[in-house]
């Protein structure tokens, strides 16, 4: 066996759909309280970690499935990987020097956490390709400093959250749950999907949300997904249709089309359709790719960034 180059690690990181997102009343500090239950799927982020010899973080990216556009994403010091990589540098007291090649599979500002999933699989590579030793204790607090969606993204599995989200619990699903994505070809931004939530619920008494619901962590522990689309809500939902009124008929044809249940993902504008099980969801993408729409069927809950056995061929 031809040993691998020591000099390069690979990390996958899954992107989320949050199937319950209860949002509080915006705060002094600008941000909003959620409780939200997350779930990764198995739609993931690849990051490959390379020794490098120039100076500081350099960020390359790639679209392996030739379906999400990389405009718009940084490729300075200002892409959450390599924020994430300066964190663990600066934890582990050493310089940042590595190369950072990140194949997108997560829409971009799409409501996955795409960006998040980037750093979370960053923080793990370069852990890893320095030997820094952190544990994954550790890591979830750099975590936790570089973005509300990426402790989740580290952790993986079905969560609720709390605070701005980051305050995590693992939540315990009985059995795999089938859903079919349908990303759009545009973003939506995600302070604009709040101040516009705000703005829509202006004369509404708006409460903290103090607990994730739960009906929803009964539908997940009963793997009972005709029990979890009756219980799907996302209170982002209307301010991203506002938005992205393009996205009404959409959801309307996944339901004609056999969705148990459809939602805009967190913030928008990527749609989740909830099917019966991994025929029913594949037979629903089918049915929405003839109509013309992009869809992918996918699975939840899907581990957390974890190190992929060899070096990607592609990264260059
Ligand atoms: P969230 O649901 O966590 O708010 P999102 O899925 O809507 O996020 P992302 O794809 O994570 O959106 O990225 C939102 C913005 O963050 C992008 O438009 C881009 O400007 C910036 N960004 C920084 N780093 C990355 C990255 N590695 N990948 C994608 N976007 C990034």
């Amino acid at each position: 066996m031809t040993p691998a180059p020591s000099a390069s690690v690979r990390v996958q990181a899954p992107g989320k759909i949050n199937v319950s997102l209860k949002v509080g009343p915006p705060r002094p500090d600008g941000y909003h309280s959620v409780a939200s239950i997350y779930l990764a799927v198995s739609l993931f982020e690849e990051v490959t970690a390379t020794e490098w010899d120039g100076d500081g973080v350099r960020v390359s990216l790639s679209d392996p499935d030739g379906r999400v556009p990389l405009e718009g994403i940084p490729q300075d010091a200002d892409n959450l990987a390599a924020r994430a990589a300066r964190a663990v540098a600066k934890r582990a007291g050493r310089s940042p020097r590595v190369h950072l090649h990140i194949a997108k599979r997560v829409p971009v500002a799409g409501g996955m956490g795409g960006g998040s999933a980037d750093a979370a699989a960053a923080l793990v590579a370069c852990n890893e390709l320095w030997n820094a030793g952190l544990s994954r204790r550790e890591l979830a607090e750099l975590a936790a400093g570089l973005g509300a969606d990426v402790p989740f993204s580290l952790m993986g599995g079905v969560a609720a959250g709390l605070g701005v989200g980051d305050r995590l619990t693992p939540v315990a699903a009985a059995a795999p749950l089938h859903w079919v994505l349908v990303p759009a070809g545009y973003g939506l931004s995600t302070p604009k999907v709040y101040a516009e939530t705000d703005r829509l619920r202006a004369d509404t008494a708006v409460a903290e949300p103090v607990q994730a619901d739960p009906d929803v962590l009964a539908a997940i522990a009963s793997g009972n997904p005709g029990e979890l689309a009756g219980v799907l809500a996302n209170d982002l939902q209307p301010a991203a249709l506002e938005l992205a009124p393009q996205l009404e008929p959409v959801l309307a044809a996944g339901t004609r089309l056999g969705a148990l249940a459809g939602m805009v993902s967190g913030s928008g504008p990527t749609l989740a359709f909830l099917a019966s099980d991994e025929t029913g969801a594949a037979a629903l993408a089918a049915a929405l790719r003839a109509e013309g729409h992009g869809a992918l069927a996918v699975h939840g809950p899907a581990a957390g960034a974890v190190v992929l056995p060899e070096a990607a061929p592609e990264s260059p």
